[in-house]
């Protein structure tokens, strides 16, 4: 969501109070792999967690209904360089129909197909668009993420409210005919007053409400076997989770499975990690983000020492470097797409941080030593203000030894690799060495100034 800025300062605030060191977790990891959860619910897609997630779009794409044409577009070559799902903003009517990012939704069931809220189509296209972008994306072995906004609704008629004894915006007749909602399907009703969050001004979902679970996930006709079964998404991103209870995205998965990922905008490794456990999800690694930003913005890299949620629990972290709410990391950014595509995790590629503001091949070399060498756990080998050496132990591949620099000259360092008397090169082509490894695995390796490099058998 947008206008989140003060709370994830406030997070920030507490995570430079609260946290510490992490290096028991490291220890216990190295024993066991990590494998990225995997998704293959339907033939021929890549599994998710096995490539790169590409964020297929920003904050504020262009309106005019061409978005979905846009990406079906680019997913043929998306999947060439490794991307493996793509994630695609609220795909419904919302309030501000043409010109809405979709994070105000009114009609779940209206995806460019109804004349109300000022327009047929939705900011990013008609049904149909959107339907074929989803196939073009699936013929191309890329599974799609819906973004699911289930906290609040937004664009509601005005009633008399008999919980709150005034009036509220939370008369909801969408012209798909599909869902309607009133006072008791909102905070406050007899249930209870609240949950655990409220977005703003926007009327609150009560997931305690039979009828809303009915129509938001248990139902045959329900929002989430609709978006799985008719319109072919394969994967959740639930927005502002802060806003409601995690056995609501529990729930929603037992109903319809899929890859799943939530937005608990937190840098709290232990609030992140404990949500993952309830919910049964990933969580966007906003922990891993924070940290990034200390490192890059703040020219001090052995802040990525620090704890982490794809450290507590690979398996559940999607970590990113920019998302259509948040850029904060814009020194050198491809130093942290180098950190965090060499690393644990699942990682996510902003749209426009791919297409537009960073060199293509230079991320697509990132993407292929993700994919091909980033695997196994992790060891920290070196860290200080302005050098970072960390090393993935490998798994169905050689692992891999990366070395970011930071500072304005070459830095050159001895390291304990995993290979002996073996012969390795820079996969980046950043350094033209081709050192041997000693009998005991050590190796002398460099890296340019204000950029990395990435180290493996040649
Ligand atoms: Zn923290
Ligand atoms: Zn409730
Ligand atoms: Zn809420």
């Amino acid at each position: 969501m947008k206008n989140l800025k003060l709370i994830g300062i406030v997070c920030f605030l507490f995570c430079l109070l609260s946290c510490s060191q992490d290096e028991v977790v490291l220890e216990q990891q190295a024993n066991q792999p990590a494998k990225p959860s995997i998704l293959n619910s339907k033939n021929g897609l890549k599994p998710i967690g096995s490539g790169v997630m590409m964020q297929a779009f920003y904050w504020d794409v262009p309106a005019g209904g061409t978005w979905w044409n846009t990406v079906s577009s680019k997913v043929a070559a998306w999947s060439n360089v490794g991307i493996d799902a793509i994630w695609v903003p609220p795909a419904s009517k919302a309030q501000n129909g043409p010109f809405s990012m979709g994070y105000d939704p009114f009609d779940y069931f209206d995806f460019g197909e109804y004349n109300q809220m000022g327009s047929i189509e939705t900011r990013f296209g008609s049904r149909a668009e959107l339907i074929n972008m989803v196939n073009t994306a699936h013929q191309n072995g890329l599974s799609v993420i819906a973004d699911i906004v289930l906290n609040h609704n937004s664009g509601g008629d005005s009633e008399a409210n008999p919980y709150t004894g005034g009036n509220t915006w939370t008369d909801f007749n969408p012209l798909s005919g599909k869902f309607y909602r009133s006072a008791t399907d909102f905070h406050a009703n007899n249930i209870h007053s609240n949950d655990s969050g409220v977005f703003g001004g926007f009327p609150d979902l009560c997931h305690n409400q039979t009828y809303v679970q009915d129509w938001l996930w248990k139902n045959s006709n329900s929002v989430a076997k609709y978006y799985k079964d008719v319109i072919g998404f394969d994967g959740w991103r639930f927005d502002y989770v802060k806003g409601f209870d995690p056995w609501v995205v529990k729930a929603w998965k037992d109903e319809v499975g899929g890859f799943s990922v939530g937005e608990l905008w937190d840098s709290n490794v232990s609030l992140l990690s404990s949500w993952t456990n309830s919910a049964d999800a990933s969580a966007f690694d906003f922990a891993c983000y924070y940290k990034m930003k200390d490192a890059f913005m703040g020219n001090n890299l052995s802040v990525l020492n620090d704890n982490m949620l794809w450290k507590q629990n690979a398996s559940k972290a999607v970590t990113f470097v920019t998302n259509h709410d948040t850029d904060e990391i814009t020194n050198n950014k491809i130093l942290a797409y180098a950190y965090i595509l060499t690393h644990e995790g699942y990682p996510t590629i902003f749209y426009k941080d791919y297409e537009e503001w960073l060199n293509k091949e230079r991320m697509n070399n990132l993407i292929w030593i993700h994919n091909n060498l980033a695997g196994g756990s992790t060891n920290i080998l070196h860290a200080d203000s302005d050098e970072y050496i960390a090393r993935r132990n490998g798994y169905n591949n050689s692992g891999l030894v990366v070395y970011i620099n930071n500072s304005n000259s070459w830095l050159e360092r001895w390291v304990e690799t995993n290979w002996s008397s073996t012969v390795i090169k820079d996969y980046t082509g950043h350094s033209n060495w081709e050192p041997t490894t000693q009998s005991g695995k050590w190796v002398k390796i460099q890296a340019p100034p204000k950029s990395y490099s990435v180290w493996s058998v040649k």
